[in-house]
């Protein structure tokens, strides 16, 4: 061999050399990185399996346990607040009775609503000597029968008083007092002036509808027409005997409430579910008279299937000039709640009640517009405009919109947390 040629093998050996350490070199390094990436590895696959373990365990819990809610909407009554029977007009807040009676002849002080004293363009008879007397003999605690005397808004100078003549005075006394819906009191009228004797007799539970002594508005005028006074005191003295004491949700009795009236669930507890822990306990007494508040619309015939369904809505209504919660209501029966919805499909068209026809018939159709979900369709195409129940659930916030909206999700977690199954259509409508 040639002395060149062994130089070049020699040349081409170490270099080999070199490289297979480098090679060994790299191997040791991997082998290291392999066994770590290992151990990694059989740290994670522990850690997944726990992980896996912690998931089947919250979801055994979620299943077998009831969603929890929020605490209970308020602890139960006392008969105090159940046999409550005058209550703020404004706030609904109980009117706590006069002091405990130490002394014979005392305790006979009486709640006026606030609405008694409002005047309203040509009405100012809340600002005359008449209606004062009225009053100041209505919150003394020390009187139990007083007189006024119809003569008191005549005088001879000019000015509105005058206006208000002796019969015109006398029926704007006895339609202000029917109107103020006041309990425990008897009035005769003499044609001179109103007699009125305060009494404690216990208060009877109105007729169910149908009964001799069921509930009525209280109906001042016939057709714009005022009406006889002698009638209308009839209506003050019985209407005085009569009342469901207590809080909840109430009519305001005026003479255009008779479709809003059956509507209202009247009763402390309102139980909306099927379930023990689906129900509302109230604490004040609210009527539709109202209106900036939160409220729950639930459908009476779900609560009648034998099936275990509910139906919940939850919303809120505002001070829009001239309007309470009536018309909110009505509005529940004329337009899609879904905005949407509102221009594709109208109330009371055949293309609705088809569409709802096609998504309830079989086989399942989905809802893809959530028509099933809109309190209209609920009350109008599944179930009668009639089995809605009202109850105000919050009120006075005023201008604090953000509040509002803030209670009404609240309460939307309260009744119903926002459970809805879309198989059924039965849970809260609230989207
Ligand atoms: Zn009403
Ligand atoms: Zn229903």
């Amino acid at each position: 061999m040639e002395p060149l040629q062994m130089q070049a093998l020699q040349d081409q050996l170490a270099l080999a050399q070199q490289q297979l350490t480098l090679a060994q070199q790299q191997l040791a390094t991997a082998q290291q990185q392999l066994t770590l990436a290992q151990q990694q590895l059989a740290t994670a696959q522990q850690q997944f399996i726990l992980a896996q373990q912690q998931f089947t365990l919250v979801q055994q819990q979620l299943t077998e346990a009831p969603v929890q809610l929020p605490a209970a909407t308020a602890p139960p009554h006392d008969q105090e607040l159940l046999d409550c029977w005058e209550w703020d007009s404004e706030t609904g807040d109980p009117i706590v009775p006069p002091a405990p009676v130490l002394l014979a002849g005392q305790g006979w002080a009486r709640y006026i609503p606030q609405y008694s004293f409002e005047c309203d363009g040509r009405y100012f008879f809340p600002t005359t000597p008449l209606f004062n007397e009225f009053v100041d003999g209505m919150h003394n605690n020390e009187v139990a029968e007083f007189t006024v005397n119809y003569q008191l808004n005549v005088e001879d100078g000019s000015g509105r008083q005058q206006n208000n003549g002796r019969r015109k005075s006398r029926q704007s006394l006895v339609c202000m007092i029917l109107k103020a819906d006041l309990k425990k009191i008897s009035v005769v009228d003499d044609g001179i002036g109103l007699t009125i004797t305060k009494n404690n007799n216990p208060l009877l539970p109105w007729d169910p509808p149908g009964g001799a002594n069921q509930e009525f508005p209280l109906r001042v005028t016939i057709n714009k027409t005022p009406r006889p006074v002698e009638d209308i005191i009839l209506d003050i003295n019985r209407n005085a005997r009569f009342m469901i004491t207590g809080p909840g949700t109430f009519s305001c009795r005026e003479s255009h409430c008779v479709v809003t009236s059956p509507l209202l669930t009247r009763s402390a507890s309102v139980q909306w579910g099927t379930q023990q822990h689906q129900v509302c306990h109230q604490q004040k007494r609210y009527t539709c008279r109202m209106n900036d508040l939160v409220y729950l619309c639930h459908c009476n015939a779900c609560l009648q299937l034998p099936i275990p369904a509910w139906t919940t809505y939850i919303g809120e209504s505002y001070v829009i000039v001239g309007k309470n919660v009536h018309a909110r209501w009505h509005n529940h029966l004329l337009y899609l709640t879904n905005f949407g919805n509102r221009n594709l499909y109208t109330i009371g068209s055949a293309l609705l009640d088809d569409a709802v026809a096609v998504i309830l018939g079989p086989p399942p159709t989905p809802d893809v517009h959530d028509l099933l979900r809109d309190i209209a369709v609920h009350f109008t195409c599944i179930h009668a405009d009639t089995d809605r129940r009202y109850t105000i659930l919050q009120q006075g916030f005023g201008k604090n919109a953000a509040q509002r909206r803030a209670a009404e999700n609240q309460w939307i977690i309260q009744c119903g947390n926002g459970v809805y199954d879309e198989q059924t259509g039965f849970g809260n409508l609230n989207l």
